[in-house]
């Protein structure tokens, strides 16, 4: 259990690109790395306009001489400094995640990125092998992978609880941009630009969330090819999707599907991950998050309780209040954060030992999400056909 005590001997300088007065996702960046105490807050470039990101950045105590105009003066100045920062987080929109990375990772510091990581599994390599070199992280913030269910259900599925793996479905399909309210909404706009959102809308913003939650429940399962339509329902969002539809096989036989979309009327966010074997299957949902579903075959349906005795202890040791009170998505993200600090420490000392057996979404969950989105797109370029997986 978490009881607010540092797993780290250090707290880290932190600062943050991105994420300023009125963003969407800054201030689950500064709850998540700022509430167990792993990170301190001490320089930023927040925002487009610096005036407004000197105003904002001291509002929340941020001195002034380090509010940055820019990320690149930033990088510059606090590299030169011996209390500089020694990580920084991205929450910038997507067409600015791979040179800010870049540019953090040249200067040595630790770079936690929002999704999708860049625009092409090539730059998206480069970012590995250049972290690699410098013996950098890269952490990617697919927030609800820290949840404990998410542990649990990894858990049960590694001890065979499940049996052999068959389907996997998924969704993140909710029905905010129903219809076209980027028209009065620059946070919706720069998401259907394709020079700004990449290549994909809606399978780059919310398909590789339920994705990489997969890849944590199941390490082991590698795509072998996939199948992919995309459409514009709000004809003015053409050529990026707001609705797509991803089946894939994976190597072992399994097979699985994503539905992606913004255009689900009526619905919240409704991420979803239903994880069926041959013999039980669990679903997990991002609105009740505090329950597993777990249904074996001719038996009587279970709900598992976040927070309860009876879960794997590595579900536990992330619990903060124990079970019947509600945990979601500030918590789950206050443990990737935790988890970041924890791996940096170790990179910065050297202890391999203590990287063992820790997970998070890493460089690698960072490369796969632009990988996989890549995959999509050409497939749903060429009219929907398979492809196999590259
Ligand atoms: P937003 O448009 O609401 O805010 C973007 C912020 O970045 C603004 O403060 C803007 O001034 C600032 N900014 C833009 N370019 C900058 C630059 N070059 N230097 C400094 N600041 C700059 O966007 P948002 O919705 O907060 O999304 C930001 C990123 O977070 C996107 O990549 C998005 O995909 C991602 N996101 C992730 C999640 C998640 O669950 N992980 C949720 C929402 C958004």
């Amino acid at each position: 259990m978490n009881f607010g005590e540092k797993k780290t001997k250090q707290t880290l300088r932190w600062a943050m690109v991105g994420g300023g007065r009125g963003s969407q996702i800054g201030y689950i960046h500064r709850s998540a790395a700022q509430r167990d105490g792993y990170f301190t807050l001490i320089a930023g470039a927040f925002d487009l306009d610096p005036d407004r990101g000197r105003d904002f950045g001291m509002n929340l105590g941020v001195s002034a001489e380090r509010c940055y105009q820019d990320y690149r003066t930033m990088f510059d100045a606090e590299s030169q400094r011996a209390d500089g920062i020694q990580v920084v987080s991205i929450a910038t929109p997507n067409s600015t995640h791979f040179e800010i990375s870049k540019a953090a990772l040249e200067a040595g510091i630790h770079v936690v990125c929002e999704k999708p990581l860049c625009f092409t599994t090539e730059e998206a390599e480069m970012l590995r092998d250049l972290a690699e070199s410098k013996n950098l992280i890269v952490g990617v913030t697919y927030g609800y992978a820290g949840h404990q269910l998410i542990e649990q259900a990894r858990q049960m599925i590694a001890a065979g609880e499940l049996g052999e793996i068959r389907i996997v479905n998924m969704q993140f399909a909710h029905g905010f941009h129903s219809d076209a309210v980027e028209e009065n909404n620059p946070a919706a706009k720069w998401r259907m630009d394709p020079k700004v959102a990449g290549p994909s809308y809606v399978l780059g913003d919310v398909g590789t969330h339920p994705l990489y939650l997969s890849e944590v429940m199941l390490p082991e399962l590698k795509i072998k090819r996939l199948l992919c339509t995309r459409q514009s329902f709000v004809k003015s969002r053409a050529p990026l999707e707001d609705n797509a539809t991803t089946l894939m096989e994976y190597d072992t036989g399994a097979v699985a599907t994503v539905w992606s979309s913004a255009v689900n009327a009526g619905s919240m966010h409704g991420q979803k991950i239903r994880v069926i074997g041959s013999k039980a299957s669990l679903e997990w949902w991002d609105e009740h998050p505090n329950q597993l579903i777990f249904e074996e075959q001719g038996k009587p349906a279970k709900i598992i309780e976040r927070g309860m005795d009876y879960l794997h202890p590595e579900a536990i040791v992330e619990d903060r209040i124990g079970a019947g009170h509600p945990e979601g998505l500030f918590e789950a993200w206050s443990n990737l954060y935790a988890r970041y600090a924890i791996v940096i420490e170790a990179k910065n000392k050297g202890d391999l030992a203590a990287l063992e057996g820790l997970h998070y979404p890493d460089i690698n969950a960072g490369v796969e999400g632009v990988r996989w989105v890549e995959n999509c797109v050409r497939s749903a370029d060429l009219g929907g056909h398979w492809v196999d997986y590259q």
